[in-house]
């Protein structure tokens, strides 16, 4: 087997039939074997259903693993990637924003290019607005920053990599998996290519503002301890300037004999050091929830229904 095509599916019961449409025709002479595997992330519509549709006809090689419930992206490529048994594997989106033929183009870099261990797209034209890419722009800039690994700024999973990438990435069993951090994390060499993602075939995107927000936020938490380090040098930062305040008092008072006045003063100081221990408390707490999730050992996902197909 050469190629194995991974497909995390969430609620795209419209979009499948078309997507296993448009890989057969972009695959249609390719001269090599190919699979997919689908992976049914607990979809609440019919997903599954034409999943199976599509596991029955086999009009190529079909894997179906299906969850228990939804446990997110990430957990579907982790599974998708353990059901591979090609050369190369690929991610892709089940809803035909990224192309199939793109992968043609990648499949024949990793071909040509033995140096390359990983062909990853990256976004060229983004139809986002300015707000959004702001944010972005800086969650990248933050990141970079604190942590190690580098992320390449709008690199997507959409990517296709040799088998010992795949390995080292199954290596990784944690449970907060932010495959953005992952891919950087296992290293191996990259190339990035342009490409611009067409609009979904149809049904809607999983995203939201919040949502990206809390993405950022695991990867900045995951992929970095640096905020630990800021609540101790806000903390300390903190105590210094008490400590030159109450020489400040106590002078006023002995020398120049002046009533401090106390109201206004002490309310600011409390609601200040209250705030600044609640955000350093909610840092640590941070780190402690995902020492916790990490401590009870949970699989990263639980496969309700895995259907495969006879090798020939
Ligand atoms: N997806 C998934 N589980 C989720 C959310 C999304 O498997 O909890 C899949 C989804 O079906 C799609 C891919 O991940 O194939 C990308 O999702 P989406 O199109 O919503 O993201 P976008 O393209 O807007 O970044
Ligand atoms: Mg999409």
């Amino acid at each position: 087997m050469k190629l194995s095509l991974v497909v995390p599916c969430y609620n795209e019961a419209e979009n499948v039939a078309a997507f296993e449409e448009a890989v057969m025709t972009a695959f249609s002479g390719c001269g090599y074997d190919y699979e997919v595997i689908y992976v049914n992330d607990g979809s609440r519509d019919a997903t599954l259903h034409n999943l199976k549709k599509l596991h029955a006809a086999q009009r190529c090689p079909t894997k179906v693993v299906s969850f228990s419930r939804n446990f997110g992206k990430e957990a579907a490529i982790y599974a998708g990637m353990q059901q591979a048994a090609g050369e190369y594997i690929t991610l892709i989106d089940a809803d035909l924003q990224q192309r199939p033929e793109i992968v043609r183009d990648m499949v024949k870099i990793l071909d040509e290019e033995p140096a390359y261990d990983v062909v990853a797209a990256y976004q060229d034209r983004r139809g986002e607005g300015k707000i959004l890419s702001f944010f972005k722009k800086s969650f990248y800039a933050i990141i970079n920053k604190l942590s190690k690994v580098q992320l390449q700024p709008d690199a997507s999973d959409f990517r296709t990599f040799r088998r010992s990438v795949r390995d080292s990435i199954l290596e990784l069993t944690e449970y907060h998996r932010f495959s953005k951090g992952i891919f950087a994390w296992v290293g191996y060499d990259t190339k990035f290519i342009p490409y611009t993602a067409c609009q979904r075939h149809a049904g809607t995107t999983k995203w939201n503002f919040w949502k990206l927000v809390n993405y950022a936020i695991e990867g900045i938490i995951g992929y970095s301890t640096a905020p630990l380090r800021l609540a101790t040098i806000l903390g300390g930062l903190t105590a210094v300037a008490s400590l030159l305040y109450l020489i400040v008092v106590v002078l006023q008072k002995l020398i120049w004999g002046i009533a401090v006045p106390g109201y206004a003063s002490i309310i600011v100081l409390i609601l200040l050091l209250g705030g600044i221990q609640l955000v350093c408390i909610g840092i640590i707490g941070e780190y402690v929830g995902r020492t916790f999730e990490q401590a009870k050992n949970r699989p990263v996902y639980i496969p309700k229904e895995i259907l495969t197909y006879e090798e020939k």
